[in-house]
């Protein structure tokens, strides 16, 4: 996995060191040497990683992150901000600031190698799903990742068994968090399957029970795969961590543990996971969008075309009847011209209602284009096909649609072309047409009736 990683710090010998050994693995390395530079690099180069130092004269590096986490352009990129060791405050500080992670000076391989590695495989994951959020559809605005908005809060979950260990983590997190401790790693797996956590927390340094084994329980879980899991280590214990990262855990922590970065590792594995929720949901929301009629809330017309197209030859194909209907609003131009659009848009809802309330499950209802509208009936002969038209036309005719809060009722009917597929030979295109034919002679014969296609 390699990645373009930009690294600040005001001392040239430092960005040298640390761009050689990320070299040394393969990342493409950017420098900066100032807070503007890095500001300057970060808005023009598509990078995966920023490592940011913490003190810099002019802009110091929690006030670059500041400013990178509120451009939207930027507050995406994860920045590991390197500090002090004799400085726990600033690990506050940068938390405040919107940073993603911390190193301490001096910087230890295996803990540069295992932060760079965690953010970027995040964000390639965040990267995609903005991708699918933005791409599918431009009116749709993907989610921003907040860095440092409101107080986070949410519910954890605590697997440790030493109760001086447990203690003290759970009384430091409580200040802010729901706390739950398992001291049993089994019962912890049970007890998470129906209950809605945001983090987990698990002690490697469990008694009888490898605490890796519960990390890649919960991975496999479908309830608790998205779950945020965060490790916690002894110090000299590279390899198990390196195998929780690869594993797909999120983060880890050394003992002996500094309440505030666990605090600050905990409230960044919320964030995130919140954002990529939220861009989940776009996702989906986007899609749904490429398929749906967003103001009758039917389907839209190319989501008719592939279907229509399915239905079509698998009834030609298994010998089965289907039937189409078009309906299209008489005269509506003159609604609009005389009520205005927007009575226009509630006379288009409204029949969207009814066409939905009068079909069965297996039927479609897609609105075709402005005042067009078309239903799928599979199983339905034109003799049943022409009832339903005719139901739905009478109940136009019938029942005036009210308007502007009720203050208005308008009679609104319909013209309908009823086609049924003639044989397996026959094809969406041509039932299409015909049905299109027998609507065409509806609104020629008077309007507000049911024409059967010949
Ligand atoms: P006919 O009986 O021959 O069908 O006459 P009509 O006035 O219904 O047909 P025409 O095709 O001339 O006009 C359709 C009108 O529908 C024109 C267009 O402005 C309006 N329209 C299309 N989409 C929308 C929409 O989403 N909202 C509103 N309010 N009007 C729409
Ligand atoms: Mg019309
Ligand atoms: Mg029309």
């Amino acid at each position: 996995m390699t990645a373009r990683v930009l690294v600040v710090d005001d001392i040239v010998a430092n960005v040298k060191l640390l761009e050689a050994r990320l070299k040394a693995e393969y990342f493409e390395v950017l420098t900066a040497t100032s807070g503007f530079e890095a500001l300057d690099v970060a808005g023009k180069s598509d990078c995966d990683i920023i490592i940011l130092d913490v003190m810099m004269p002019g802009l110091d590096g929690f006030e670059t992150c500041r400013r990178l986490k509120a451009d939207p352009k930027t507050a995406h990129i994860p920045v590991v901000m390197v500090t002090a060791l004799d400085q726990p405050s600033d690990r506050v500080a940068g938390l405040e600031a919107g940073a993603d992670d911390f190193l301490t000076k001096p910087i230890r391989d295996v803990a540069l190698l295992t932060r760079v590695k965690n953010l970027v495989r995040v964000k390639r994951l965040i990267d995609e799903l903005r991708g699918r959020a933005t791409t599918r559809n431009a009116l749709a605005q993907p989610a921003t990742y907040k860095a440092n908005e409101e107080t986070v809060t949410g519910r954890l979950l605590l697997v440790d068994d030493r109760p001086s260990s447990y203690e003290r983590l759970k009384s430091s997190l409580d200040k802010r968090f729901d706390v739950h401790v398992h001291t049993d790693a089994d019962s912890a797996l049970f007890h998470i399957s129906d209950h809605a956590y945001d983090v987990v927390i698990v002690s490697l340094s469990l008694r009888d029970y490898d605490g890796l084994r519960l990390c890649s329980q919960l991975q496999n879980l479908e309830k608790t795969r998205a779950l945020p899991i965060i490790i916690i280590s002894e110090p000299e214990n590279d390899a198990k961590v390196l195998r929780g990262l690869d594993m797909g855990v999120s983060d880890y922590i050394v003992r002996p543990i500094d309440s505030n970065e666990l605090m600050a590792r905990v409230v960044t594995q919320i964030r995130r996971k919140r954002y990529a929720d939220q861009l989940r949901e776009s996702v989906e929301q986007t899609m749904e969008m490429a398929i749906m009629d967003g103001l009758t809330g039917l389907h839209n017309r190319r989501y008719f075309d592939t279907h229509f197209k399915t239905l079509t030859q698998q009834a030609a194909s298994r010998g089965k009847t289907l039937s189409l209907v078009l309906t299209d609003i008489d005269f509506f131009k003159s609604i609009n011209d005389t009520h205005g659009h927007d009575v226009g848009d509630e006379v288009l809802r409204e029949f969207g209602d009814r066409i939905r309330r009068s079909i069965r499950g297996a039927d479609m209802a897609c609105r075709y284009g402005g005042e067009e509208f078309v239903l799928i009936l599979p199983d339905s002969d034109q003799q049943s096909a022409a009832a339903i038209a005719e139901r739905l036309r009478a109940r136009m005719d019938h029942d005036p649609i009210p308007v502007v809060g009720g203050q208005k009722n308008l009679t609104i009917t319909i013209s309908l072309g009823v086609a049924t597929i003639q044989g397996p030979e026959d094809t969406a295109e041509a039932i299409l047409k015909r049905a299109d034919e027998a609507l065409y002679k509806a609104k020629r014969d008077g309007r507000n009736r049911v024409m059967l296609a010949a």
